[in-house]
């Protein structure tokens, strides 16, 4: 691999940045300096430093956000602000995508990443990954609810849901949910609430598989994952 480019994967700047960093003796590769972008590395058997620390190449980024309101959960948008938009560029340059869909109205939970095959692992409906919201729901939800969704709801355009686990937090005029589902279809967790004449009011995602939202994240912020969590999640 180039060593600009491995630089500028590791968030040393713009290509421009690195040329300049080069220039100025601050890089060495195995105890040599190099001032050529052009000169190839191999980010396994070198070693790599930057004012004498050693820097590791990773290819892959994997972030958690609590994904805000109003923001779309894609990598492009003409009209409205991405969730790539709010990262800051020395993970934004991953080239990183998120980890299935949120509605923009939805809060919580988002992976992102560049890792595709992490991604699949996640999305596959084969692999079953639970996905846990809390929602304010406009109706009283009531224990039949509870029993439909375990058995699974028609959906408007005839799909049977797989069964979900509804949990009443609070009971009411507008009640408090918790649904963890093993699907993604759109819109589903607002669509099976229509099937039994219940409006979404707010959803924001808690959980995917075992891995809790950070509750420490304010909305529109994000962190790596630990190697841990990445674990857990496969
Ligand atoms: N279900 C929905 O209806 N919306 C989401 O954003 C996620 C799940």
């Amino acid at each position: 691999m180039r060593m600009d480019k491995l630089l500028a994967n590791m968030g040393f700047g713009t290509r421009k940045d690195v040329k300049k960093l080069m220039k100025s003796g601050s890089v060495h590769v195995n105890g040599e300096v190099v001032k050529e972008g052009k000169t190839h590395v191999d980010p396994d058997a070198d070693m790599v430093t930057v004012f004498g620390e050693e820097v590791k190449y990773k290819p892959f980024v994997y972030l958690m956000m609590n994904k805000p309101q109003g923001v779309i959960s894609a990598t492009e948008d003409d009209e409205h602000e991405t969730v790539i938009d709010l990262l800051l560029f020395e993970h934004a340059m991953y080239d990183p995508f998120p980890v299935g869909r949120l509605d923009k109205d939805t809060e919580g939970m988002l992976l992102i990443t560049n890792d595709g095959q992490f991604s699949h692992q996640l999305m596959s409906p084969k692999k079953h990954v639970t996905k846990t919201y809390v929602a304010d729901v406009r109706g009283e939800v009531t224990e039949e609810d509870v029993a439909l969704f375990k058995e699974g709801v028609t959906l408007e355009d005839g799909y049977v849901t797989k069964p979900a686990h509804l949990v009443i937090i609070e009971q009411g005029p507008v009640s408090k949910i918790e649904l963890t589902i093993t699907e993604g279809k759109y819109h589903q967790v607002k669509r099976m609430f229509e099937a039994v004449e219940k409006k979404v009011l707010t959803l924001k995602r808690t959980k995917i598989g075992k891995l809790d939202l950070d509750q420490r994240l304010e909305l529109g912020t994000y962190r790596e994952l630990t190697d841990d969590e990445i674990t857990l999640l496969l």
